[in-house]
């Protein structure tokens, strides 16, 4: 038995028992006599691990795994800040000439250039563009990048893996189609990322073409156009007829140089993974669109989980590179294995540091992989609960002094009741930082934030483990949204729906069976067995079921709206001439937040 142990914040029952050279039987036999009933595949808390190991005199030392895996930025010298170029993404509704765009900047572009190559599709393409303008640093300036994937889906994907490399939208508006549904959708999806919008206004070559109409719907949109004293730059193009290309660059460049995009060049490259793939003669082969620093060939480096070290970089005319500088978009050989698009891709001080921290990301992935289970919600909660897969509801709760920590907490877990059990898996003062969320992924547990937000690692960790963060300003307000979500999603609502109505004509009292009514459908149908409600004066009187329904003596299942019919209903012998008799359908719908 080893005197010391390392585990994480969590270990299953066996890990531990293999760490501690321990049979899992004879540790569960011990968790057992502590009072704790576990299986084998379990996960328990360093606390416990700590308790039990302690029993056979071995220390367990709780480490962060992730913590190993962090690669620190390289700090740039003070004047290392230069102006990088803009990287775009278009957007639009589908048919509105994205794509048709991409082709003709680049075309445009190329056919400028000396070489005149074909360009390759290696996910992203930088243009240069001569703007005749007294700019300073101009090198950097005149280069625009675009990502080859056109449309919204491909942008939020990036960014739900914690990758925002865009830093302004066109937005594709065809001319003489106006403003559409996806159109609406990109909108949305560059405000959520505060990616500001220029408009390009396609199509324009058409007759039926109404540049106009598209300022004011969008205008709509709060797209307002400088003309009009808004902020929003509107170009009309035409991307088959090549027209206004050249305006809508420069109006590009116009944005980037409000957003003041700005990187250090001198420090070791850092990027994004934006595509990836096995290219038969060449091996693993990925797109790296580096965010900061300068890359060069005999870089080591990790993507994602994989070390490697740059073989050859080519851009995106197939030309072969040996250096790649901010926003630039180059393809990189040397990968050990296929990272995935919106993986973070560092250069490391050396070989060794990058095959080690490849090591460990591989290790955390291995285990949140063991322990993997979709992370909750308070929105997934009741389907959660329904499929009977959680029975407890776990909080981390984190909050700004301690005492309102403490007062979280009781709150909280007040709302415990027979059917869910709500636990607070770990509370502190403090912002949400990296450990809460690896804590929450491990324990399938939700983060609640009082007075504090997550750290900038903490949140793009949370995003990454899909862990849901939700802040709160008032204890009160988080207590009510719990609740909300644990009860009202508990119980249902029910919702009524008038399948049909029968007006009563006349009375036939019959002493053995009771009354029978004599009845108009007037709409929809009644059946058999349906649920009524007896409406008098518009004032509901009761409420039961047809027992019999009835056309000339004959019972029958269902009566259509314009016949006529007798209904007997169920326990209930007081209508009146004029009643209206309305069968209904009820509906399940779990309640929204
Ligand atoms: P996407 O779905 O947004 O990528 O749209 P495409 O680029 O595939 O274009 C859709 C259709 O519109 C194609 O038939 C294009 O030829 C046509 N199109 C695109 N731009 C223009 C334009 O400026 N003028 C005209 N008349 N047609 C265009």
């Amino acid at each position: 038995m080893p005197s010391e142990i390392d585990i994480m914040d969590q270990v299953t029952v066996s890990e531990l028992a293999r760490k501690m050279h321990l049979k899992a039987s004879s540790l569960i036999a011990k968790l057992m006599e502590m009072g704790s009933m576990v299986t084998i595949n379990q996960q328990i808390d360093s606390d416990t691990a700590s308790v039990i190991a302690e029993q056979y005199n071995c220390t367990v030392n709780v480490v962060s795994l992730y913590h190993e895996t962090v690669i620190e930025s390289e700090q740039p010298g003070e004047s290392d800040d230069r102006s990088r170029p803009p990287i775009v993404t278009i957007m639009g509704h589908v048919d509105h000439g994205k794509t048709k765009l991409m082709d003709a900047i680049r075309v445009a572009n190329v056919a400028e250039q000396e070489h005149g190559g074909i360009t390759q599709h290696i996910g992203a393409y930088a243009v240069s563009f001569d703007r005749d303008s007294s700019a300073q640093d101009r090198s950097a300036q005149d280069r625009i990048v675009f990502l080859d994937t056109p449309g919204h889906e491909a942008f939020t994907n990036m960014r739900a893996r914690g990758a925002q490399v865009t830093d302004i939208v066109v937005l594709v508006v065809a001319a003489d189609d106006g403003v559409m549904p996806q159109t609406v959708e990109a909108i949305s999806h560059a405000r959520e990322a505060e990616v500001p919008i220029i408009v390009a206004v396609n199509k324009c070559d058409l007759e039926d073409a109404n540049p106009e109409r598209v300022k004011q719907q969008l205008s709509d949109h709060e797209l307002v156009p400088e003309e009009w004293g808004g902020d929003t730059l509107y170009r009309e193009v035409s991307a088959l007829a090549k027209t206004g290309i050249d305006e809508l660059l420069e109006a590009i460049l116009l944005q980037a140089d409000l957003l003041e995009l700005r990187a250090p060049y001198d420090v070791r490259a850092e990027g994004r993974v934006i595509e990836s793939k096995v290219d038969l003669g060449r091996g693993t082969v990925g797109t790296v669109l580096i965010e900061r620093g300068t890359l060069r060939s005999g870089d080591p480096f990790i993507a994602g989980v994989f070390p490697g070290k740059v073989r050859a970089m080519f851009d995106d005319r197939g030309s072969s590179v040996a250096e790649a500088t901010p926003s630039l978009p180059v393809e990189i050989l040397g990968f050990s294995g296929l990272p995935a698009a919106g993986d973070p891709f560092q250069v490391t001080a050396d070989e060794r540091t990058a095959r080690t921290v490849g090591a460990k990301r591989q290790e955390l992935r291995k285990v949140r992989e063991a322990g993997s289970v979709s992370q909750i919600t308070l929105d997934n909660l009741y389907e959660t609960i329904k499929e009977g897969e959680v029975q407890e509801l776990k909080v981390v709760a984190k909050g700004d002094v301690h005492g309102s920590v403490e007062a979280l907490v009781s709150a909280l877990e007040r709302l415990s009741t027979e059917d869910i059990k709500l636990t607070v898996i770990h509370s502190s003062a403090g912002a949400i930082n990296e450990n809460d969320v690896m804590l929450a992924s491990a324990s399938n547990a939700l983060i609640i934030g009082f007075h504090i937000r997550p750290t900038p690692k903490a949140q793009e960790l949370a995003d990454q483990e899909k862990v849901e963060v939700r802040r709160y300003d008032l204890i009160y307000e988080a207590v009510e949204e719990i609740r909300a979500s644990m009860e009202g999603m508990l119980k249902p609502e029910v919702l009524t729906e008038s399948v049909g109505v029968a007006e009563v004509r006349e009375l036939f009292r019959i002493s053995r069976l009771g009354t029978i009514a004599g009845c108009h459908v007037t709409s929809g149908h009644v059946s058999r067995n349906a649920m009524v409600h007896v409406v008098r004066d518009g004032a509901q009187l009761y409420e039961g079921r047809i027992l019999t329904l009835r056309r000339f003596k004959e019972d029958v299942n269902e009566v259509e709206a314009g016949f006529e019919c007798g209904i007997r209903i169920e326990n209930f012998n007081d209508l009146k001439q004029g009643d209206s008799i309305e069968a209904f359908e009820t509906k399940e719908v779990a309640k929204k937040l």
